[in-house]
């Protein structure tokens, strides 16, 4: 039996359709229908040869939903059940060693150096074969961590939740606002509206989003968003001047930045109040550099500056009851949906920023 998967074989050249045979599956596998595949924006970075982690021919695609096929032997879901063929599922598409000093001492599985991503760092010339979304299956590593997904819900509004959904999830498992903060957010694209629902959840009663598409600023403003910036027509300076004048002359409690360039990162530090931190969890990719002022930007004014690295089981959890909470809210992120064969048009419309996400249905 032959799956048909689209192969990054060269970068920014169109995905090739190629013929892939189902191996048998080894102990601890399981065979997935995909149901949905969504359109990350690291897809277009990997797409770009901007990840430096990608290993050529590929399989784009970490973010998926699916229907068991087959599974060799038993295995269960993150809740304790069974799985069954015919069960719809959703799973963590990182799988970490469970046993180097990030796993086992530190307890951050995203920093183990072991951690493989299908659809990211494995190359489909690496068993099992099958290693990205973008196909009609994927193999599961025996480690994956799996959810059934409730009857009714669409795979597609699910998508998400297991990587921007899930990166937003880690990034406030770090700092959190506290009941009545300001929060901006810098990046509208899918992490940042997960941001917006995340920090008005933890109780921020103020949350300016920033960016530079219409359509995402009124989808921020969905999500939860109370002040919306367009920054083709509001400049930095007075930007900053906005949220000076929304917190009393001292600025935001809590940044996130959330587009991932050098830019973003500095506008961060620079709208946050003294004693504030920003939380920077847009770079998948290098994003560009800037000078730093160890005095100014951090010292004094006493700046927390985090950094977020993807995400583990426990975010991409929470990013799924964020969802599952409000699925009709999570639904307007999926602004388009293409059959598997047009995956290259869905790239396009991403990499335009046309679409806010994009999902495929095979
Ligand atoms: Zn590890
Ligand atoms: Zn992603």
């Amino acid at each position: 039996m032959k799956a048909q998967a689209y192969v990054l074989e060269a970068f920014n050249e169109p995905l090739t359709a190629r013929e892939i045979n189902i191996p048998n599956l080894e102990p601890g596998q399981v065979l997935v229908k995909i149901k949905a595949a969504g359109i990350c924006g690291s897809d277009l970075h990997i797409w770009q040869g901007e990840d430096p982690r990608v290993k050529l021919p590929m399989i784009l695609g970490h973010e998926g939903v699916g229907e068991v096929a087959a599974i060799k032997g038993k295995k269960l879901t993150v809740e304790g059940e069974e799985l069954k063929e015919g069960d719809l599922i959703f799973w963590n598409r990182g799988v970490s060693c469970g046993h180097c000093y990030y796993c086992a001492v530190l307890r951050e599985p995203s920093l183990c150096p072991n951690r493989v991503v299908q659809g990211i760092n494995i190359a489909t010339t690496e068993p099992p074969y099958l290693n990205g979304c973008y196909a009609e299956y994927i193999i599961l590593q025996p480690g994956a961590d799996i959810f059934r997904v409730p009857v009714g819900v669409d795979p597609a509004v699910l998508v998400a939740a297991s990587c921007s959904g899930a990166t937003a999830a880690h990034g406030f498992d770090l700092v959190r606002p506290e009941p009545g903060d300001t929060v901006v957010v810098i990046g509208p694209g899918p992490l940042g509206l997960f941001a917006v629902a995340f920090a008005r959840a933890y109780g921020a009663t103020t949350v300016i989003v920033s960016g530079g598409s219409k359509t995402r600023l009124e989808m921020g403003q969905q999500f939860g968003a109370t002040v919306t910036l367009d920054r083709h027509e509001v400049q930095d300076e007075e930007r900053r001047q906005v949220i000076l004048d929304l917190t009393h002359g001292r600025g935001a409690d809590l940044v996130v930045e959330a587009a991932g360039n050098a830019a973003a990162l500095l506008e961060a530090i620079t709208l946050v109040r003294p004693g504030g931190a920003v939380l920077s969890m847009g770079f998948g990719q290098p994003g560009g550099t800037f000078a730093f002022d160890g005095y100014q930007h951090l010292a004094r004014r006493n700046i927390r500056l985090q950094g977020v690295w993807v995400s583990d089981t426990r975010h991409v959890y929470r990013a799924m009851a964020m969802i599952l909470a409000q699925p009709e809210l999570f639904a307007r992120m999926i602004t388009h949906r293409f059959p598997l064969a047009r995956v290259n048009e869905a790239l396009e419309v991403m990499a335009c920023k046309e679409a806010v996400k994009a999902v495929l249905m095979p």
